[in-house]
């Protein structure tokens, strides 16, 4: 029966949980239809079109949305310039007839096919959709895709391309948790794929809901979902949290999470989306067989760049960044172990983990350190740095490392309870995590607002981040006429006071049409496509200054024009008209902000 389940059935119950508002009736209806459809047991074809991000069989589609946008103009045969192409391109605002979906592409997508499909089911079985989208992700360029996605046209209507298209971003917005979908397709599905990290397995071994499964351990080769830290707001509460335990504090480093995987003489690299890294490979598994002494091993760490020049990490995060560096300076700081040999350890305590990792791992300065509170990295400190680990004795000491962190640029800091075992996906409080961006270290600085990017989903066809610059020194007794780009400010306002910004600025946008094209003159920006805003503010006098305080650390910045940005989001402190005038959130007036706020 499952093979021939039409895609139609899962669309009805995906339409059917997207309107339902109760949790219970979501997961009551999700049982009943793999009871009727799937009694042979082939969960995982219908699984993973319901967890489309926990699918690792059919590698990446690499179609985001403004490539999705390309490749469906180009299947659709429209041309470019065309009113509903345009409309594609610019998802996120919508068209004049796509106000209430702007913002939401599989929507905006979903009324421009709705022109071009018949209303009646397409008949595409479940089978031959994973099929088609086996294909879509194993095709090679544009073209390859584009030929998927028109013979996915062809065998569906409008609302099953909705579906197919939500799929492929990897986000259903059913408004239930991925955790509902494992405890009603079974009561151990969850345990079992955050030490497997494998949705098929997962289908394949718990077919009988009724038959409990043996608690699994992890294994070397499968990734584990990682151990998470809990955000606190202070060492005081840090503190307080962990009141009795002994604790560790760490530097939290600013890279990538990465769990090295040592079988013999198979490494493997996963990132936190359990997605495995073999461009690691040229800069590590050298170092990786030379260095670790155990023949079996799974290291949790951050994988990081040493820049040899300053001495330091460098300042960065995302995996294609260091994967350009990986013929550099690669390095893994191994903060945790969780198999060594023949044996998970993830149930002893840190303490006694950290002492397995000073036995298995032959530290390597620059390439491969060990975080611990005695010797390990804090060895390999330059002179006059602070340690990268210590135990803390009171909140005296977290508070004078954090300050120490900060005064060194660090990310911020990890508490860890050393008697706590490493618990898979958990983050209830045995690690905890404090950064700066939640105090105010930073002096404020006025910035003006020169554009707007729309935002998405409830945002969708409003601008809900802001381009913002700095002024240019002007001549004496002049005001400021040119403004350089400085960074982009995100959500986190509240909707009132966003709304009351962008009332104000409203009038004075300047449309931005795709292709984005130049700025006003008043401001110097970067030719890079990812500063350019959905609209510039018409000219300087029109906008508003917001006053920001951010976390003292910049970065150097290719994005923006000016040559140093913030590195972390800005807080801002109270907004006012640049001619000086602070308003205090009166009517549609500019918001009234006495605290400093996160934007
Ligand atoms: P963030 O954006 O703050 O890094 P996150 O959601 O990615 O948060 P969290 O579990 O909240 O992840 O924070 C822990 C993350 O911090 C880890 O995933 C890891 O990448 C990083 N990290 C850096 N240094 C350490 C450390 N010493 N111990 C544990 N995690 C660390």
């Amino acid at each position: 029966m499952s093979d021939e389940t039409k895609f139609s059935v899962l669309v009805s119950l995906f339409n059917w949980m997207q309107k339902s508002k109760s949790s219970a009736k979501k997961r009551s209806k999700f049982r009943k239809f793999l009871d009727t459809f799937y009694r042979n047991g082939d969960y995982f074809s219908a699984i993973r079109l319901i967890l489309p991000a926990l699918d690792r069989e059919r590698g990446i589609y690499g179609l985001k949305e403004s490539v999705l946008a390309t490749c469906l103009v180009d299947a659709l045969g429209m041309s470019k310039d065309s009113e509903d192409a345009v409309r594609l391109f610019n998802w996120r605002k919508g068209g004049p007839r796509s106000g209430a979906n702007a913002g939401n592409f599989a929507l905006v997508a979903s009324e421009v096919l709705q022109r071009r499909q018949g209303m009646a089911s397409g008949g595409l079985t479940i089978k031959e959709l994973n099929a088609l989208l086996d294909r879509l992700a194993s095709g090679e360029c544009r073209a390859e895709k584009t030929l998927v996605l028109s013979d996915l046209i062809k065998k569906t209507n409008a609302q099953e391309m909705k579906w197919i298209i939500m799929i492929i971003l990897k986000d259903l917005k059913l408004g239930v948790s991925e955790r509902s979908i494992f405890h009603e397709f079974h009561p151990d599905a969850e345990d079992l794929f955050n030490v497997t990290c494998d949705l098929k397995l997962v289908c394949d071994k718990l077919r009988d809901r009724r038959q409990r499964h043996k608690r699994q351990d992890i294994e070397v080769g499968k990734p584990v979902r990682p151990q998470l830290a809990m955000r606190v707001r202070d060492a005081t509460a840090a503190w307080k949290k962990l009141q009795g335990k002994d604790v560790v504090v760490e530097c939290k480093f600013d890279g990538d999470r990465i769990q090295i995987h040592k079988n013999g003489t198979e490494i493997n690299f996963f990132s936190r989306n359990f997605l495995d890294h073999p461009e690691y490979e040229h800069g590590m598994s050298e170092v990786i067989m030379q260095n670790i002494l155990v023949d079996r091993c799974i290291l949790d760490g951050e994988m990081l760049v040493w820049n040899t020049s300053t001495n330091r990490f460098a300042e960065f995060g995302s995996n294609q960044e260091i994967a350009k560096a990986a013929r550099e300076g690669l390095e893994n700081v191994a903060f945790d172990i969780l198999y060594a040999g023949d044996t998970s350890v993830i149930h002893q305590s840190l303490k006694e983990r950290h002492e397995l990792l000073r036995k298995v791992v032959k530290p390597l300065k620059g390439r491969l350190e060990i975080l611990l509170p005695n010797g390990g990295l804090n060895a390999h400190c330059p002179s006059g740095e602070p340690p990268c680990s210590m135990i803390a004795q009171s909140v005296d000491d977290v508070e004078s490392f954090f300050k120490q962190i900060i005064e060194n640029r660090d990310e911020g800091i990890v508490l860890k309870d050393l008697g706590s075992k490493w618990e898979p996906s958990d983050r209830s409080g045995k690690w905890l995590k404090l950064k700066p961006e939640y105090i105010q270290a930073g002096s404020d600085l006025d910035v003006l607002i020169i554009g707007g990017y729309f935002g998405s989903g409830r945002h969708g066809g409003e601008v809900a981040q802001f381009l913002v610059g700095l002024a240019e020194r002007a001549a004496p007794n002049t005001y400021p006429r040119r403004f350089v780009s400085f960074c982009r400010v995100g959500t986190g306002l509240s909707d009132e006071e966003l709304d009351a910004v962008v009332t104000k600025l409203k009038p004075y946008f300047r449309k931005n049409e795709y292709p984005k094209k130049s700025p006003p003159s008043f401001y110097q920006v970067t030719n890079n496509s990812k500063e350019r805003p959905d609209v510039w503010i018409d000219s300087p006098e029109k906008s508003i200054i917001l006053s920001i305080t951010s976390d003292i650390r910049t970065i150097r910045s290719e994005v923006f024009a000016a040559p140093y940005s913030l590195r972390f989001p800005p807080f801002v402190e109270l907004v006012h008209s640049s001619n000086g005038t602070t308003h205090k959130g009166t009517g549609t007036e500019a918001p009234q902000e006495s605290k400093p706020k996160r934007i």
